[in-house]
């Protein structure tokens, strides 16, 4: 039977981050992927969000999505108006237009590039796990044998169902249908509300020019438009598509063909448990919800971030087994706050006038300073707070990437994390602190730094003297000026010293 550390079922955004952070913690990993290739697929998601691309940066591979998408202000909450993010203490203050299936096949080649095989068209269909693996079943009839295996194979999650952990929520209130299509008439562009609720047409092709999507003349047609009998579920068709536009729309615009047409509902669960034992949920495994706010995509990537640098620890045995649940604890409410959210959201693109006036009062309050910033920094992923503990404010949260002045020259704090280890950066006495029991997994750097200290949200906080920074790129411990704390911190997060 072929072995690998950890097997991940699903090659999607999320299995395809969560092998790069992996391979990058030299664990052998392999995907199982049901598509024949990465471009068949639709193009689901629309772009990234501002945490997404410092995550990418922090990996050195944000120029790869930046040189192909379309810089932009756009995040909205609802149907509010463009929650504008310039002013926002990052080196990213914008979203990244940039559809689904270029965003896969960039972290496709990043993955290649790491080696990380993948078993494609074949798909995970059930797995046993015992006290030392489990035994991952494919739908060839093999079986790889891994010590742990990931779900990130999306809402219909086998593994999930397989590790029988519940997945509670909220039934589907409305549903939509979302293709990109051919026409031999020109649509009306843009976005159309009606009784059914929100519709839109656009070109796959488009710029954005001071701040504005500008359509290209021709190309194919991305179609959304709310269906009228939300009960359907069957593989939607090119008729149930020229059907629901001209119910909205009072014609298909000539619809010939569709390059893919899928169905989305607003149904909003989340997995009890992200962890069974030997098995683990990240991305749409672990959480489904409307696409409001376009926030799927994004916290599934921050997921597989969160989780790759301690499940390769474990693996290697570094740390103990019971690292994984800070993976449960961190990212559950992280996802549980994306399900609240999103569901407001959904109420505010209904229809009727008694929305109509909720809409306009909540866009008025976010039109103000403090709400805007709350607003966007949570639908941002700018504000994530991971809870531990009282201490300084960027305990728990992201390290902004500061200019930093070292004995080597200059460098940036994202750099340091390219190779996904923990750093501690030490702005106080050069060689202050004495990590050397953990020295095989954290590297000391001693910087100045004399610029401001300024978060998502919070504001400008005081200057720590030292900060220990996850893989992940989160503030693990902060310190004034002595140790207190470190040696737990670097146990916690690193595993237990290493005998001299
Ligand atoms: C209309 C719409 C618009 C959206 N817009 C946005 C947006 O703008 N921004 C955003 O962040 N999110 C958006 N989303 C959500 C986003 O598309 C998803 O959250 C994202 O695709 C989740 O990634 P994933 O890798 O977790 O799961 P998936 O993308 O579902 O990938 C799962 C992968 O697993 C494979 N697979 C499934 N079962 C098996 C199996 N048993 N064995 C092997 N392989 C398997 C599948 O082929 C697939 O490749 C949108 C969603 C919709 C419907």
């Amino acid at each position: 039977m072929t072995e690998h550390a950890v097997v991940i079922a699903g090659g999607g955004p999320t299995g395809l981050m969560l092998a790069g952070e992996l391979a990058l913690g030299k664990v052998d990993v392999a995907i199982v992927e049901r598509r024949a290739s990465q471009d068949l697929a639709g193009s689901r998601s629309g772009g990234l969000h501002s945490r997404t691309i410092e995550v990418l940066d922090q990996r050195g591979i944000a120029e790869r999505f930046l040189s192909e998408g379309q810089v932009a202000q756009v995040q909205r909450f609802g149907a509010s108006d463009v929650l504008d993010i310039s002013d926002f203490p990052t080196r990213h203050p914008y979203g990244l237009g940039l559809w689904q299936n270029h965003i896969e096949r960039i972290l496709a080649g990043w993955v290649g590039e790491l080696a990380v095989p993948v078993y494609r068209s074949r798909e995970v269909t059930g797995f046993a796990q015992d006290d030392t693996g489990v035994d991952v079943e494919l739908s060839d009839g093999r079986s790889l044998r891994a010590q742990y295996l990931v779900g990130c194979d999306g809402g219909r999650s086998v593994v999930r169902k397989a590790a029988g952990i519940e997945f509670p929520g909220w039934d589907p209130s409305t549903s939509a249908l979302i293709a990109e299509v051919e026409m031999t008439e020109e649509p009306e562009l843009g976005i159309r509300r009606d009784d059914t609720g929100m519709h839109a047409l656009g070109r796959v092709e488009y710029e954005i020019r001071d701040g504005e999507v500008v359509y290209m003349d021709e190309g194919p047609v991305r179609v959304m438009v709310t269906e009228q009998h939300p009960e359907a579920t069957s593989e939607p068709t090119l008729r149930d598509l020229s059907e629901a536009l001209i119910g909205v729309y009072g014609t298909d615009y000539g619809l010939q063909e569709a390059h893919w047409i899928s169905r989305f509902t607003d149904m909003t669960r989340q997995a009890a448990s992200y962890r069974e034992r030997r098995v683990l949920l990240a991305g749409d495994a672990a959480h489904v919800h409307s696409p409001a706010g376009g926030q799927g995509l994004n916290i599934g990537v921050q997921d597989a971030v969160n989780l790759g640098w301690k499940l390769a620890q474990v693996v290697k045995g570094s740390s103990p087994p019971s690292l994984l649940d800070t993976y449960h604890a961190e990212r559950h409410p992280v996802g549980a706050r994306v399900l609240r959210n999103t569901m407001a959201q959904t109420v505010l693109n209904r229809p009727g006038d008694r929305i109509d006036a909720l809409r306009d009062a909540v866009s008025e309050l976010l039109s103000m300073d403090e709400p805007r910033k709350r607003f966007a920094a949570m639908l941002s992923g700018l504000d994530v707070h991971y809870d531990l503990g009282e201490g300084h404010p960027l305990l728990g949260r992201r390290m902004p990437d500061l200019d930093l002045i070292t004995a080597d020259g200059s460098l940036r704090v994202f750099t340091l994390l390219h190779d996904a280890r923990a750093v501690l950066l030490n702005l106080g006495e050069p060689g202050g602190f004495d990590i050397t029991p953990w020295g095989d997994r954290v590297r000391m750097i001693d910087a100045e730094y004399a610029g401001p200290w300024d978060l998502p949200v919070l504001g400008a906080v005081a200057a720590p003297v030292a900060v220990l920074i996850r893989p992940d790129g989160y503030a693990g411990w902060v310190g004034d000026l002595t140790d207190a704390g470190l040696p737990d911190a670097l146990t916690t997060w690193l595993g237990p010293p290493t005998a001299p």
